[in-house]
């Protein structure tokens, strides 16, 4: 059992109040530790430590910043299996995964912006008679609030401070309670790697009490959020009166669009893991299938087939391909979803229950079978509202231009899957999609450097490379006389 502390001010801290909440392991349903269940009060004090370390950070040179965060790199590697054993637990996530993608990304991010930042320069401006000279001053923004879910928990905790902090702001962070472990840990090296005290802080708690404070306070000028669209919704809301920087990475119903002319076997094989990896809790996992009518058939049969034969397993077993969902409530919302499809009418290709238990110790978890449904309407919420599980509706198409306009029959626009081997079908097809980010032929690549984010539902602002460090920074024009011409 363990008992997670506040990071404020470089000490590891209970609440202030003393409230707890218990962690439960989805794998077991089984009580992990406490948490704390942080209040306004202690948002206040890491606030008051936050602005006493401001001054002398924003002042640091670049090369500080960027040592501090390869030394917290090199941190997450030297510890990367207690890491990796640890994000499996918190999460229900297979250990495979949490090695291959979680724990290295987790280390790839914190190294990535150490870099990125020896490379972010000011523009500058000057007229045709060097009458001025116009720069930008990139400022850090101050204090910034860092929210993240808990579905890809340390990977995108980092994602969203190393750019802050990269930037010169002060950071106070809350990881999900849902899966805060591995952010803990995190806390625990943070003055191993250099950070100054009050520099970086995390509260843990419940995001309508710790999650509301931090946003709500004056003092916090920027707010990066991934989470799901109505928390982004009601966040926008709450700060609209402050004009808070606000970055938000929201849900998704992501459509692949698999054509007559694909790589049959490339497609099939991407598209069962872009439905299903992480038990279909990723914001990018493709959730609407959408097949030409003239190989519908053959590759619906196909992907039954493969999904049919994943069996959920302990997270703990490295051969577990599936592992549980990430808790109690969350898998009753996917069954009521899946309840809802079968009054709809749908029909249950496979899955559709919950998984039997793969042994003894997980005789409590929260399995569900990879569930594909198909002859459900475009319109209905099974298909138009996110479930976040491992849970796809398949729908046939005819035209090109009928799938481009199911693919974008959507309030959410994050990420499209496009599977064709024609050139000028797939840039057009990418291009008229409605999503912050068009895959072809691929799916879950990534290059840091590139622009992440939604469109419609799905978000507003973009996180990744530059676009974060601009985030982070206040740009200020400054303008200077040369004394060549006009004043
Ligand atoms: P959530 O919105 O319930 O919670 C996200 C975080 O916000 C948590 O830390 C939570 O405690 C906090 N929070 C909740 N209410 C808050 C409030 N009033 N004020 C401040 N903070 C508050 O989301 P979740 O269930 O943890 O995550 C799943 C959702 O995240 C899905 O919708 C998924 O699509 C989305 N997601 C999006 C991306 C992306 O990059 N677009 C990435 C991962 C997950």
């Amino acid at each position: 059992m363990f008992h997670l502390k506040n990071l404020i001010g470089g000490e590891l801290l209970d609440p202030k109040d003393g409230g707890w909440i218990e962690n439960i392991e989805p794998a077991t349903g089984d009580v992990l530790g406490q948490i704390p269940r942080s209040q306004a009060a202690d948002v206040e004090l890491a606030v008051q430590a936050a602005s006493r370390a401001f001054p002398s950070w924003s002042q640091t040179s670049f090369e500080e910043r960027s040592a501090c965060l390869r030394r917290w790199g090199a941190l997450i590697a030297n510890h990367a299996e207690a890491l990796i054993a640890a994000e499996s637990q918190d999460n229900g996530k297979p250990v495979s995964l949490a090695r291959s993608v979680d724990i290295p990304r987790a280390q790839k991010n914190l190294e990535f912006f150490a870099g990125a930042i020896e490379h972010f320069a000011s523009e500058a401006h000057i007229p045709a008679d060097a009458s001025h000279i116009h720069y930008t001053h990139r400022k850090p923004v101050g204090i910034v609030g860092c929210i993240s879910p808990w579905n890809l928990p340390l990977y995108l905790f980092t994602w969203k401070i190393a750019p802050a902090l990269a930037a010169g702001n002060c950071v106070i962070a809350k990881p999900s309670e849902i899966t805060p472990v591995t952010a803990w840990m995190l806390s625990q090296w943070a003055t191993e790697a250099g950070f100054p005290e009050g520099v970086f802080n995390v509260l843990h708690g419940y995001g309508h009490e710790v999650g509301q404070a931090i946003v709500d306070h004056p003092q916090i000028k920027a707010i990066s959020f991934t989470g799901g669209t109505q928390t982004g919704a009601h966040i926008a809301r709450t700060t609209a009166g402050q004009f808070k920087k606000l970055s938000l990475e929201l849900g998704g119903k992501n459509p692949a669009l698999v054509f007559a002319d694909c790589n049959f076997d490339s497609a099939l094989r991407t598209t069962l893991r872009s439905s299903f990896a992480n038990q279909g809790q990723i914001c990018l996992c493709s959730s609407r299938i959408l097949i030409e009518e003239s190989i519908y058939p053959a590759f619906r049969d196909a992907l039954v087939e493969k999904a049919s034969r994943i069996i959920p397993g302990d997270p703990t077993d490295e051969t577990t391909k599936m592992g549980a969902v990430v808790s109690a409530a969350h898998r009753d919302k996917v069954l009521g979803y899946i309840q809802t499809a079968k009054e709809l009418g749908a029909t249950v290709l496979c899955g559709g229950e919950t998984s039997p238990a793969p042994n003894e110790r997980c005789a409590n978890g929260f399995f569900i079978q990879p569930t594909i449904l198909e002859g459900l309407d475009a319109q209905c919420s099974i298909n138009q509202e996110e479930i976040f599980g491992p849970v796809i509706t398949l729908q046939p198409f005819r035209s090109e231009t009928e799938a481009v306009q199911l693919a974008n029959n959507s309030s959410y626009g994050l990420a499209a899957t496009i599977w064709t081997e024609n050139l000028e079908q797939a840039h057009r097809v990418a291009s008229r999609v409605e999503t912050g980010i068009a895959w072809i032929n691929c799916w879950l690549v990534r290059d840091l450097r590139t622009p992440f984010g939604g469109v419609k539902a799905s978000g507003v602002g973009r996180e990744g490379g530059f676009e974060a460090l601009r985030f982070f920074t206040e740009p200020q024009n400054v303008c200077v006389s040369t004394g060549n011409g006009a004043h």
